[in-house]
């Protein structure tokens, strides 16, 4: 795929954003969360290979230079998946793996030290979806099961950004279709032609 219809879908799937921000704004206007809250920031998020590929393309100083955090994440990832792995039981598996993420309290390397999302206007749908009518306060203390507004039409939309990805890995593009975030940016980032990559880090490492 060259760059020109790369571009293309990272349009594609920042089109499918915009369209479900538009949708859920009514609901999401009676929400209770406020600027600056953040306790969601602390769940795992799973986000498609183009959405990473959207976050690095749109922000790359901000990714490099989350990377030292976001290589650490990643590494704990992995480690804490094969830790909660149960054999043949991915759904469980995953499961499992949210929940002890969550225990952890790790928050997400993208958030700024001001509360907010350093890469809000490209932030991924899992983080898209969140909202509550509940005190935003109560968020930080449940177990790793927030309280949503769930919508009818959330589901459509992130079947639609699997199905791009199913589309992808058919056509030999991608080889990881979804992934934790920490775990998708570093190999996106490593993957991506940014032969400058190295360079950007130790650019944003001087900062
Ligand atoms: S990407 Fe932004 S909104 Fe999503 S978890 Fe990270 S800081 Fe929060």
């Amino acid at each position: 795929m060259d760059r020109q219809q790369r571009l293309h879908l990272l349009g594609q799937v920042d089109l499918l954003h915009r369209h479900f921000d538009g949708l859920s704004k009514e609901a999401f206007s009676k929400a209770s969360c406020r600027k600056g809250c953040n306790a969601c920031c602390q769940l795992l998020v799973m986000i498609t290979r183009t959405e990473a590929e959207l976050i690095i393309e749109r922000n790359p100083l901000t990714v490099a230079q989350a990377m030292p955090q976001l290589r650490a994440q990643a590494q704990e990832l992995i480690e804490l998946a094969a830790e909660v792995e149960i054999r043949n039981d991915v759904t469980a598996s995953a499961e499992r793996l949210r929940d002890a993420w969550w225990k952890r309290r790790r928050t997400c390397a993208l958030l700024a030290a001001d509360g907010s999302c350093s890469i809000y206007n490209d932030r991924p749908f899992d983080c898209r979806q969140h909202a509550v009518a509940s005190d935003p306060a109560g968020c930080a203390s449940r177990d790793g099961k927030e309280l949503k507004i769930r919508m009818n039409f959330v589901d459509h939309h992130r079947s639609e950004l699997e199905r791009l990805e199913a589309y992808r890995a058919a056509a030999g593009d991608v080889d990881v279709a979804t992934g934790a975030l920490p775990v998708a940016l570093v190999i996106v980032s490593q993957q991506m032609e940014r032969a400058d990559w190295s360079k950007l880090e130790s650019q944003a490492g001087d900062g």
